[in-house]
C-alpha cells in the first residue's frame, strides 16, 4: 500500500516514514502544501496522512483536491490537540478519520490499517477471489486454502491486482505503486515483468487459474472474465 505523508516537521516526517516503512508501507512525503498538491496531481496513493498546519497553507484545503483527483484515496487528518473545529471541518470535507497530535506511532499504524481495510476491502480482514484468498492481518495469501510463499513485492502486486480486478493497470501505475514516485520507469518494466511472471507461476503451481492477462501495449488485467 502506498501512502503520502504530508508533514512539515522534517524530524517527525522522517521518523514516521521509517516506522511506516518498517510496517510494510511504501511511503512518500511532502513538506509543504504546494508540494503535496503537486504530488496529488501527479501520482496515485492509497491513503494520505495529512497534517493541517502547513507553512504555506491549510491542509484542509487539500481535501477537496484529493477528493476530486482520487475519490478512493483514504484521508487521515492530523490535528492539533483541542482543535475540534478542524476535525469537524475535515470530516465534513471528506476526510475519513483523524488523529490528534501528539500520538503514539502504534496508534497511527492501527488507524491507517483500519482505514485502508474500510476503504479498500469493505471493512473485512480478508480479500478473496475464486480460489485465491488473502489474510490482510498476517499478510498471507492462500490458494485453495493452502498458504503460498510470496515475496513482499509479489504480495503487494497481488493485492494491487485484487482490488483493481477487471481493470487495466498500466505498467506505469504498477511501477509507481510498487516502487514509489521517483523511479526510472524504463528500468522497472523488466522487474515488473519478472514479478508478474513469478506471481503467476506461484499461483498456478498451487492450483490457481491464470488470471493475469497481458494487454498488449496497455498493461495488465487481473480477471476471470
Ligand atoms: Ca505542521
Amino acid at each position: 500500500m502506498k501512502l503520502l505523508l504530508v508533514e512539515d516537521n522534517r524530524t517527525l516526517a522522517a521518523d514516521l516514514k521509517q516506522f511506516l516503512t518498517e510496517n510494510d508501507f511504501l511511503v512518500e512525503t511532502a513538506e509543504t502544501f504546494s508540494e503535496a498538491r503537486e504530488k496529488i496531481g501527479l501520482y496515485q496513493y492509497d491513503l494520505i496522512i495529512l497534517d493541517l498546519g502547513l507553512p504555506d497553507g491549510n491542509g484542509l484545503n487539500l481535501i477537496p483536491i484529493i477528493k476530486e483527483r482520487a475519490f478512493e484515496c483514504g484521508i487521515l487528518i492530523v490535528t492539533a490537540r483541542d482543535s475540534v473545529e478542524d476535525k469537524v471541518k475535515g470530516l465534513d470535507l471528506g476526510a475519513d478519520d483523524y488523529i490528534t497530535k501528539p500520538f503514539h506511532k502504534a496508534e497511527l499504524n492501527a488507524r491507517v490499517r483500519s482505514l485502508l481495510r474500510r476503504k479498500k476491502f469493505n471493512g473485512g480482514n480478508e480479500l478473496s477471489f475464486n480460489e485465491i484468498r488473502v489474510d490482510l492481518y498476517s499478510a498471507q495469501a492462500f490458494v485453495h486454502d493452502k498458504p503460498i510463499a510470496l515475496t513482499r513485492k509479489e504480495y503487494d502486486l497481488l493485492l494491487y491486482f485484487l482490488y483493481n480486478r477487471n481493470r487495466v493497470l498500466t505498467k506505469e501505475s504498477i511501477a509507481e505503486h510498487l516502487w514509489g514516485d521517483h523511479i526510472d520507469q524504463q528500468d522497472r518494466f523488466d522487474f515488473i515483468y519478472n514479478h508478474i511472471k513469478n506471481l503467476r507461476k506461484k499461483l498456478m503451481n498451487a492450483g490457481g487459474k491464470n488470471y493475469i492477462r497481458a494487454m498488449y501495449g496497455m498493461g495488465y488485467k487481473f480477471t476471470d472474465r
